[in-house]
């Protein structure tokens, strides 16, 4: 294990929250990130390793399709260069359908089990290498997008900050992470599903993420939530528990449904633009 400062402002002094299957959660004294600290030592490697679960769903339903033939079309605005980068691609869904809409689409990805199915989706257009590392010509894609990643990250600002490098100027980023400030995380407690402290170990709430991507330099950064989640679980060995109270239960569907008017839904989906100077 090692023990690490607060990745988004450097402090080493944090407030410990709980404990889950011997990992501790820890919130930043100074800007109120939470991560994990101490964290596995070769975090990165095994993140390599990981299984299936780190892929992404194995099979699309037809609204999940849909979804992910509107997310791509509302990308249309920012097509210039006809670029669009995917860091921690999974299993391609994305890929697949921004191929079909003509995008030449990259794919960033690290999982070994991820890399051989992204090269049977797009030959010839997938980036091994970690997040924050990995190497681009400045300016050179029109959007990125980067799901369910940066919650598995071991620099999240470093990684966001290569985004930016990448990214032309009016580029456009949009993520996906959990959200710790979120109505399920509350009623859940540590058991919440998304508490997993060998993969999840940076923690992001509406105001941590827009203090990343202000920091990093991006603008017309938009945060909204949705989704209510009852499912509690550990992972050491892993199992799913029992609803905390199923008097919850009756509730789920109705809040499920007006949740995504707060910034209190388990799911935050955010997008920021790169600075135009030309504007
Ligand atoms: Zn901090």
């Amino acid at each position: 294990m090692v023990t690490v400062a607060c990745d988004l402002c450097g402090s080493e002094e944090h407030t410990l929250l709980f404990v889950k299957e011997g990992f501790r959660h820890v919130r930043c004294r100074r800007c109120g990130l939470v991560f994990v600290n101490p964290r596995l030592a070769d975090h990165t490697q095994s993140q390599m390793r990981s299984g299936t679960g780190a892929m992404g769903d194995e099979f699309l339903t037809p609204p999940q399709e849909k979804r992910l033939m509107h997310e791509v079309a509302v990308l249309e605005p920012f097509r210039r260069l006809n670029r669009v980068l995917e860091v921690g691609a999974g299993r391609g869904w994305f890929i697949a359908a921004a191929l079909k809409a003509g995008w030449d689409a990259w794919a960033l990805e690290i999982n070994s089990q991820a890399l051989e199915r992204l090269a049977a989706v797009n030959p010839g257009r997938v980036i091994k290498e970690p997040a924050e590392d990995f190497q681009c010509d400045p300016g050179c894609v029109d959007v990125v997008r980067m799901w369910d990643v940066i919650e598995h990250l071991a620099s999240p600002s470093r990684a966001v900050a290569n985004i930016h490098r990448v990214l032309r100027p009016g580029g456009l980023l949009t993520l996906a992470t959990t959200n710790f400030a979120s109505l399920s995380r509350w009623v859940n407690g540590p058991e919440w599903v998304y508490l997993n402290g060998a993969d999840h170990i940076v923690l992001f709430e509406p105001e941590t993420i827009r203090r990343l991507l202000i920091q990093v330099g991006f603008t017309a950064i938009s945060i909204r939530t949705r989704s209510f989640n009852l499912r509690r679980k550990l992972y050491h060995p892993e199992r799913e528990l029992p609803v905390r109270s199923k008097l919850l239960l009756p509730f789920r569907k109705i809040v499920d449904e007006t949740i995504r008017l707060t910034l209190y839904g388990h799911q935050m989906i955010v997008t920021a633009v790169k600075k135009n100077n030309e504007n």
